[in-house]
C-alpha cells in the first residue's frame, strides 16, 4: 500500500538505470571505452570510404584513439553529471508530488489516490477498511503563545509520532492545517479504535519544548469511520463518518477518540 503511485523508478529510462547502478567509475569507464571504440571505427569507415592509403589509416588511427581518450572522460563527465542531476531532480519533483513539505509524511493528493485505489479493493474482496481523522487540540492557542516556528516543530512531532505508531502499511498523510489522517486497509472498527488509542497515547506523551525550553502539552483528537465488509455504502461515507467522530471527541472534552 505504501508504494501505490510512489513510481519513484517505473518513469526511468531502463538504460539510464543501469547506468546508475554501475556508479560514478564504471559508468566512465564504460562510456569512455565505447565513445573510443566509436571514435576508432568511425574513422576507418571514413578512411576505407575516402581510399585513404594504408600507411596513413594507422596514423589516422592512432590519432583518433588517442583524440577519443583525452576527449572522452572529459565530456562523459559531464554527462553522468547532468544525468545524476537530472535523476536527483526528477526524485526530488515526484517526492513533492506525494508528500507534505512540512511534516514530509503523505500530502492529501497522494492519500485520495490511495483512498480511491484502497476502496475498490475493499469492496471487492469485501473486507473493512477504516479511516482515522487526528487534529490537534487547540493548536491555536499554541501558535498565539509559542509562535509558529514552534507550532511548525509540534506538527511535525505528531506527524512522527503518528507514523511511528501506525503499521507500515497504513497511509498516514496531512489532511490539511493542524489535521491528519490515516487510512487503515483491510482493518475492523475495533482494531481501528485499538490503534487510534495508540496514537492518542503516543501524542500525549510527546515532549516537545519551547523556545524558552518549557514543555508544551500536545493532544489529539480522533475520529473513526469503518467501512464494514457487508457494507453497501459509498466507502465516501467513511470520511464523513470519522469527520463526524471526530466533531464527538472535541465536542465532549478533547484528548479521546470516538467512532
Ligand atoms: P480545536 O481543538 O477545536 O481543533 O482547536 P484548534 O485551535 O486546533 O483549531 P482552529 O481551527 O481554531 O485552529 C487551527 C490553527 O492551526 C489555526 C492555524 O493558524 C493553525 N495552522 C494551520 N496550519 C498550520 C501550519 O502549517 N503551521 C502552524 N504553525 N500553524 C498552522
Ligand atoms: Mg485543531
Ligand atoms: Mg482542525
Amino acid at each position: 500500500m505504501d508504494s501505490i503511485g510512489q513510481g519513484t523508478h517505473s518513469a526511468t529510462p531502463t538504460w539510464r538505470r543501469r547506468l546508475a547502478g554501475l556508479g560514478y567509475k564504471w559508468s566512465l569507464v564504460l562510456i569512455t571505452s565505447f565513445s573510443v571504440c566509436a571514435a576508432v571505427l568511425l574513422s576507418y569507415l571514413l578512411f576505407v570510404y575516402f581510399d585513404v592509403p594504408e600507411n596513413r589509416i594507422l596514423t589516422g588511427l592512432f590519432v583518433a584513439t588517442i583524440v577519443a581518450i583525452i576527449v572522452a572522460p572529459a565530456a562523459s563527465h559531464v554527462f553522468i553529471a547532468l544525468l545524476v542531476e537530472l535523476e536527483a531532480s526528477r526524485l526530488a519533483l515526484a517526492r513533492m508530488a506525494t508528500h507534505d513539505g512540512l511534516t514530509d509524511i503523505f500530502n492529501r493528493r497522494y492519500f485520495d489516490t490511495c483512498f480511491a485505489a484502497e476502496s475498490l479493493r475493499t469492496v471487492r474482496v469485501r473486507q473493512p477498511m477504516s479511516v482515522l481523522m487526528v487534529d490537534a487540540d487547540e493548536f491555536k492557542k499554541i501558535n498565539d503563545r509559542y509562535g509558529h516556528a514552534t507550532g511548525d516543530r509540534v506538527l511535525q512531532g505528531i506527524a512522527a509520532a503518528c507514523a511511528a505508531t501506525l503499521r507500515p502499511y497504513d497511509v498516514l498523510a496531512r489532511y490539511g492545517g493542524e489535521e491528519f489522517v490515516a487510512l487503515l486497509p483491510s482493518t475492523t472498527l475495533e482494531q481501528a479504535c485499538e490503534i487510534a488509542e495508540r496514537v492518542r497515547a503516543a501524542v500525549e506523551s510527546l515532549t516537545i519544548l519551547s523556545a524558552t525550553d518549557q514543555p508544551i502539552p500536545v493532544t489529539v483528537s480522533l475520529g473513526v469511520g469503518t467501512l464494514q465488509p457487508d457494507d453497501d455504502a459509498n466507502p465516501e461515507t467513511i470520511l464523513l463518518q470519522a469527520d463526524k467522530a471526530l466533531y464527538e471527541a472535541k465536542r465532549s472534552g478533547r484528548n479521546r477518540w470516538c467512532c
